[in-house]
């Protein structure tokens, strides 16, 4: 009877040698049933691996989720998964082109990873600004559990978010066949810019990438007036 058991039971890890195609593909657990304290990452990471792609379901707590511990760990796995990014952007983001980290020609980012924020290169700043989410994230200081968050440590978080969406910006202002090809696959910038849209965490003019269907809308409508404009007028 017990080997019975055992071969109904379902294995929730990978085991050397598991292909590609069988990664992370086992049956979906029902929150209630995730009785570990890292539950919601957990619950995350199930739901993006499902289908990486469905904002609405990514995006919505389980009943039980506290608000704060949701966003935390959003966040969390955002920046998880941007090292992905940044891994690619380092085969092409050279320190000696992209000597400072911008996105249009607007701004400047100074990297706050250093005692005085200063002009990182475009990879540095990446570099530094994951490894300063991460520091922050864990430090046991504003965030010691996972299960209850502090108001005063939610406050943190917008600031790791703006931080953190310049990497897409200058991602894909610049290495635009980088940006598309790690979007497509992962859809983590619309992701990020929903997240972030719909908990409030940034306000909609520093998102600049047009990735939502309203900011394709409007980004398409804003280059049609500057065509219009430009373009020499006729009458007859
Ligand atoms: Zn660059
Ligand atoms: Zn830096």
């Amino acid at each position: 009877m017990a080997a019975q058991v055992e071969s109904v039971r379902a294995f929730r890890r990978n085991e050397p040698g598991t292909k590609r195609e069988d990664w992370n593909r086992w049956a979906m657990l029902p929150f209630e049933e995730m009785d570990s304290s890292l539950n919601v990452q957990q619950w995350i990471q199930q739901i993006i691996a499902k289908d990486p792609s469905d904002m609405d379901v990514i995006l919505t707590p389980p009943a039980e989720v506290d608000d704060g511990v949701w966003k935390y760990e959003h966040l969390r796995q955002v920046c998880l998964e941007l090292n992905g990014l940044a891994l690619l952007l380092q085969e092409e983001c050279d320190p000696t082109v992209c000597l400072q980290m911008t996105a249009t020609e607007q701004w400047i980012f100074l990297c706050a990873n250093h005692k005085n924020p200063k002009e990182c290169s475009a990879i540095d700043y990446t570099r530094h600004t994951l490894d300063g989410a991460s520091t922050l994230l864990n430090n046991s200081k504003y965030f010691p559990s996972r299960i209850n968050i502090k108001e005063s440590s939610i406050s943190k978080l917008g600031s790791v978010c703006r931080r953190v969406y310049r990497i897409f910006s200058h991602a894909y202002f610049h290495h635009r066949n980088i940006f598309d090809d790690f979007e497509a696959r992962t859809h983590l910038c619309l992701r990020f810019t929903s997240f972030v849209t719909k908990f409030e965490m940034m306000s909609a003019e520093h998102l600049i990438v047009p990735i939502l269907p309203s900011q394709i809308a409007a980004a398409a409508a804003a280059a049609a007036a500057a065509a219009a404009a430009t373009s020499p007028t006729s009458s007859a």
